[in-house]
């Protein structure tokens, strides 16, 4: 389980691991608990993914930011992308479309740089 701590004011979102010492939700008059108040609130998800699509389907301003005590987005290395040397953007955000799936590395590779660098 994930936590996304939607700060409004501050607009910011942090995503926690359920287990976090930084997780506290708790509803208050202007934060929620899975429920949007005029500050945000907390809001939990089974997958960091869905925290992520949540953040963009509710079209919340800044970033998601991976909590830098519980890293709850360690797992998501994408072992095909540090294979082939290419950096991505750590959010692990399923819907922005960094994941590039990977099957045939090199004819891949290739395309991708062609694409990034175009063809010669
Ligand atoms: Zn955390």
């Amino acid at each position: 389980m994930f936590w996304l701590d939607v700060d409004l004011p501050a607009q910011t979102a942090t995503l926690h691991r359920s287990e976090c010492m930084h997780v506290f939700p708790k509803a208050t008059d202007r934060r929620g608990v899975n429920k949007m108040k005029s500050e945000g609130g907390w809001f939990s998800f089974n997958s960091a993914g869905e925290a992520m699509r949540f953040h963009k389907i509710k079209r919340l301003s800044g970033d998601v930011k991976a909590c830098l005590y519980c890293k709850p987005l360690e797992h998501l290395d994408d072992f095909a992308m540090a294979g082939l040397d290419i950096s991505t953007p750590r959010t692990g955000c399923d819907a922005c479309g960094t994941n590039i799936e990977i099957l045939d590395t090199k004819s891949n590779y290739r395309r991708l740089l062609d694409k990034l660098i175009g063809a010669k």
